[in-house]
C-alpha cells in the first residue's frame, strides 16, 4: 500500500497536541524535596561492625573505587585450652564516587550486610578529591537508609527469622522455669533420727595367749 501523503506531519502534530493539552509538573527542587522510590540509588552506606574485611566487594567493584586497608589482630582463646583466633580489623573503607557509577554490584556481592544503599543524593562537591567519603561519612549514611520494606505476611517465614524465633522462644521457656525455681520455697525437711538403737559392743575376740612352754616330762 502506497504511503499517505502527510501522514507523517499528521501523526507528529497529533502527538504534539496531546502533550499541549496534559498537566505540566514541575519539580520545584530544592524548594520541595522529591519523593523519592524506595530503592533509589543515592549513595553507599556502610555499616562497619558487619564487615569482617573479606575484600569481596573491593574485588568486584568493575571500578576499582573501594579502597580497604586492614591489619591482623590475634584474638585469645575463648576456653581454656583453645586455640588463639586471628581476626581482620578495619583500619581504612572509602569508596570514590567520583569513579562509582552505581552499579550496585559490592552491595549485592557483600555476604555480611555491610553495605546498604541510602536514597540521599546531595552530596556534590566543587572538588572531586571531596567525593572519596571515608570510613567515618560512609557510617554516617546509614541513618539515611530507610527501613527495609515489610515481609508479605502470606510469605514463608524466612529461615533466619524462623531460626531466631526458636532460639528466643527456648531462651525465654528456660528463664521462666529458672525464675520459677528461684520464687519456689524450698520443701520442709525431716529432722534427721538422733536416738538409735543402742547397739552392742562389738564382741572381741581374746588375744591368742602363748601356751606355757613345758619340759619334756609336762612339768611346768
Ligand atoms: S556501586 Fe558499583 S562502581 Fe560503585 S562502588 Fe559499588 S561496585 Fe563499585
Ligand atoms: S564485601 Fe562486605 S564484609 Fe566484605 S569487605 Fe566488603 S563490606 Fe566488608
Amino acid at each position: 500500500m502506497p504511503p499517505i501523503p502527510g501522514a507523517g506531519l499528521a501523526k507528529g502534530l497529533a502527538v504534539t497536541l496531546r502533550t499541549m493539552t496534559k498537566k505540566t509538573v514541575t519539580a520545584q527542587y530544592p524548594d520541595v524535596q522529591p519523593e523519592l522510590p524506595p530503592r533509589s540509588r543515592g549513595v553507599i552506606a556502610l555499616f562497619e561492625e558487619n564487615c569482617t574485611v573479606c575484600m569481596l566487594c573491593a574485588r568486584e567493584c568493575p571500578d576499582w573505587c573501594i579502597y580497604i586497608d586492614s591489619h591482623k589482630e590475634t584474638v585469645p582463646a575463648a576456653a581454656p585450652g583453645g586455640r588463639e583466633r586471628s581476626r581482620n580489623v578495619l583500619d581504612r573503607f572509602a569508596i570514590d564516587f567520583s569513579l562509582c557509577m552505581y552499579c550496585g554490584i559490592c552491595i549485592e556481592v557483600c555476604p555480611f550486610d555491610a553495605l546498604f544503599w541510602s536514597p540521599e543524593f546531595e552530596y556534590a562537591e566543587t572538588d572531586i578529591l571531596e567525593l572519596t567519603h571515608e570510613r567515618d561519612k560512609l557510617r554516617d549514611w546509614m541513618w539515611t537508609v530507610p527501613e527495609p520494606p515489610a515481609l508479605d505476611p502470606a510469605a514463608e517465614e524466612p529461615k533466619e527469622i524462623a531460626a531466631a524465633r526458636k532460639t528466643a522462644e527456648k531462651l525465654r521457656t528456660q528463664r521462666e522455669q529458672e525464675a520459677a525455681a528461684a520464687a519456689t520455697p524450698p520443701a520442709p525437711t525431716d529432722p534427721a533420727p538422733t536416738d538409735s538403737a543402742p547397739t552392742d559392743p562389738a564382741p572381741t575376740d581374746p588375744l591368742p595367749t602363748d601356751p606355757t612352754p613345758t619340759d619334756e616330762e609336762g612339768r611346768t
